[in-house]
């Protein structure tokens, strides 16, 4: 071990994440971007997309509202460096 305090994941303000909407599953509901638009928008087909240099959700306490908010389940957050 290399010591060091444990990585901490603090996913209530999505601190620590990487944000992705999988544009094969996403049916264009627009929810991400209602619940959290500091995060997501939509392109102009209507599909959501995480908002450039948002991909880490920094800051956005509805971030996790808005993945549970996807009815298709089309957001990810992965492990953030
Ligand atoms: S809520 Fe889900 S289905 Fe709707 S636009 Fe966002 S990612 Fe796509």
């Amino acid at each position: 071990m290399s010591g060091g305090a444990p990585r901490e994941r603090r996913t209530g303000d999505g601190t620590g994440v990487v944000v992705a909407v999988d544009r094969g599953v996403c049916i264009g509901a627009g929810q991400c971007a209602l619940t959290a638009p500091e995060v997501f928008t939509q392109d102009d087909d209507g599909f959501g997309q995480v908002l450039p240099g948002r991909e880490d959700g920094r800051g956005s306490a509805l971030l996790r509202e808005a993945v549970r908010a996807c009815p298709v389940s089309a957001i990810s957050l992965g492990p953030g460096g």
